[in-house]
């Protein structure tokens, strides 16, 4: 059952972190898709099979929507920023360090208060320099962030649920992540 306080609270934490777009949805409108898997297969982003978070090691869809169907509540939250225009790759990139480097205390703050919570992150794990993977096993199993794909989740789809925008108009970047708890 769906737990409005903490709802609240986690989303006041967000904003605290310095996420600037925060929604909620519920764990039962998570729906993994095959064809976003497809995707990560396609390796247009060069993380397929090169990251303990990222398929094929993350885990199958049938494993992530048993997971969804075990919590009630998701926070959604997203770094949004203005670029000089739509080249401004500085911004594209300081926006995206800056949304996971906040998201490293903020799950630490969350997790003190769910342990068992899920991070579903902007893109594969960075917790490390360099991925142990495939060789040795990850360094931090119970940190590492899977990207909200790599799960087989429709960011747009997912953002839409939470009532946020995905697309923040022209000249605009947003990084987009969520925790499930
Ligand atoms: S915590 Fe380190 S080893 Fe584990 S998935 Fe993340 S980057 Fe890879």
């Amino acid at each position: 059952m769906s737990n409005p306080e903490l709802v609240e609270k986690i989303e006041n934490m967000a904003r605290d972190h310095g996420y600037n777009c925060v929604g909620h949805t519920t764990a039962d409108k998570l729906h993994p898709r095959d064809a976003v898997r497809d995707m990560c297969a396609a390796n247009t982003c060069h993380s397929y099979d090169r990251n303990w978070s990222c398929p094929p090691a993350c885990g199958s869809i049938e494993d992530y929507a048993k997971k969804f169907s075990e919590y009630e509540d998701v926070v959604v939250f997203e770094t949004v920023a203005e670029m000089e225009d739509e080249f401004d790759v500085d911004t594209m990139l300081d926006t995206n360090d800056d949304h996971k480097e906040r998201m490293i205390p903020f799950a630490e703050d969350v997790r003190e208060i769910v342990p068992d919570c899920l991070f579903l992150s902007a893109g594969p794990c960075t917790l490390c320099e360099e991925c142990a993977y495939p060789d040795n096993p990850c360094r931090f199993p119970k940190k590492q962030f899977a990207a909200m794909e790599a799960s087989g989740l429709v960011v747009s789809d997912v953002c839409k649920s939470a009532d946020i925008p995905y697309n923040h108009g022209k000249n605009h970047i947003a990084y987009i992540s969520c925790v499930v708890f």
